[in-house]
């Protein structure tokens, strides 16, 4: 059993909140706060119950050391305004300069440490650097979802050293994901699309015996159209992947490829769409969508489906040529009466360009690699070291 927040006392305790307020950021701006906004209910219920809340959080790919753009100083102001609350930003995540500004909080105030990986020890799970991050505090809570399958310091390495809780975001997301692997309304209609194709395979082969249908677009599309002998041109595809497809199809009768693609010669704003069977790409062709035909295969199966797990854009949406799959995609599943299930940084920008609200499906997962991995079944010893 996940042991959860909800009946703890938190009066005057100290509390470490690890989050995962890593948004998109560009010219200086939050681009989408979608991961702030999820965070808020944690965050509120500690302070309201007299904890001192000391965030703890990742931004970018600092590599391990201090990048000045990667400072988490505008993800504080954001928070504080979404608050309405002060939340002072201090300038590390350890030593003892930090440990006597905590000493001077008072209890139900927030502060945001620095980012976490600005500290090389942080992904490598250093036990001195966890014991370092423990002593700040006299609970850990995790509420960061999306990184619930790292094994970092933050995650797991504290768990070690301090009594660890799950937050609300975190409880949230594992309850239905969990109810979808138990006991899914059937059928079951898995939709894969994307680049990372390595992530996903390993879904797909998990789900063979719980999913009834299984809608392959995007890149990860390619290797397997690349299996079936057909051309995949300049496509992006996984060739070392090709057997890995061709074993899943013989495993799955009901995987269902693109059987039409829009491509082109090139990837640019002004680049010029053709629609192909699945047999007419040339040597020069990149597949990048799912056809018209493609799309009207899918819809019937999302149509019968009463679960819909969906990750991975059908195309390259960020382009207007390229985005019919993944809009036609979205917006079935969004009008499906199905249980709906979406993950994926991608697929849920995608889904706010095309503005189809959030709230059309069942659960918006903030976890791409974690919802995966937790759907695949693989071992998650941060998830583990918060169970009871
Ligand atoms: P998510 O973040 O939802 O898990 P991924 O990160 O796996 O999805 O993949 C998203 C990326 O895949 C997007 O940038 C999209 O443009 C790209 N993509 C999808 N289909 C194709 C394709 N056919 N060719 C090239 N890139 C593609
Ligand atoms: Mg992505």
């Amino acid at each position: 059993m996940l042991k959860t927040i909800s009946s703890l006392d938190f009066e005057g305790q100290k509390v470490l909140l690890r989050l995962d307020l890593n948004a998109p950021i560009s010219n200086g701006q939050i681009q989408d706060d979608t991961r702030l906004q999820a965070a808020l209910p944690t965050i509120k219920f500690l302070s309201e119950n007299g904890a001192k809340v000391l965030i703890l959080t990742h931004l970018g790919r600092p590599k391990g050391e201090i990048v000045e753009s990667l400072r988490v100083d505008i993800i504080a102001s954001a928070l504080s305004k979404l608050l309405s609350k002060d939340v002072n930003k201090l300038d590390d995540c350890v030593d003892e300069v930090v440990k006597k500004q905590i000493d001077e909080m008072d209890f139900g105030d927030i502060v945001l440490l620095e980012n976490t990986r600005f500290h090389p020890e942080e992904k490598l799970n250093d036990p001195e650097f966890s014991k370092e991050l423990a002593s700040l505090a006299d609970i850990f809570v995790n509420d960061a979802f999306g990184v619930v399958h790292r094994s970092h310091a933050s995650t797991l390495g504290v768990t070690e050293h301090l009594p660890s809780y799950a937050g609300f975001l975190l409880e949230k997301e594992i309850e239905v994901l969990s109810d979808i692997l138990k006991a899914p309304q059937t059928p079951v209609c898995l939709i894969m699309g994307g680049a990372k194709i390595d992530t996903k395979i390993g879904v797909l082969e998990k789900f063979l015996d719980k999913a009834d249908s299984f809608l392959i677009g995007g890149a990860l599309a390619n290797t397997f159209i690349a299996a079936k002998g057909f051309e995949v041109g300049t496509s992006l595809f996984q060739e070392d992947k090709v057997d890995v497809a061709k074993d899943f199809m013989s495993k799955c009768e009901a995987t269902f490829i693109p059987v039409d693609f829009v491509v082109s010669e090139e990837i640019s704003k002004d680049a010029v769409a053709r629609n192909l069977l699945q047999n007419e790409a040339t040597s020069n062709d990149k597949i990048l969508d799912i056809g018209p035909k493609t799309i009207d295969v899918f819809l019937e199966k999302i149509a019968s489906a009463k679960t819909i797990i969906w990750n991975g854009p059908m195309g390259l949406y960020e382009f207007d040529q390229f985005a019919k799959g993944t809009l036609a995609i979205a917006q079935a599943v969004a009008d499906s009466d199905a249980i709906s299930v979406v993950g994926g940084g991608d697929s849920i920008d995608a889904i706010k360009n095309f503005n189809i609200p959030l709230d059309a499906f069942t659960h918006v997962s903030t976890g791409g690699g974690a919802m995966l991995e937790f759907l695949e079944g693989k071992p998650l010893p941060a998830l583990q070291a918060l169970m009871s």
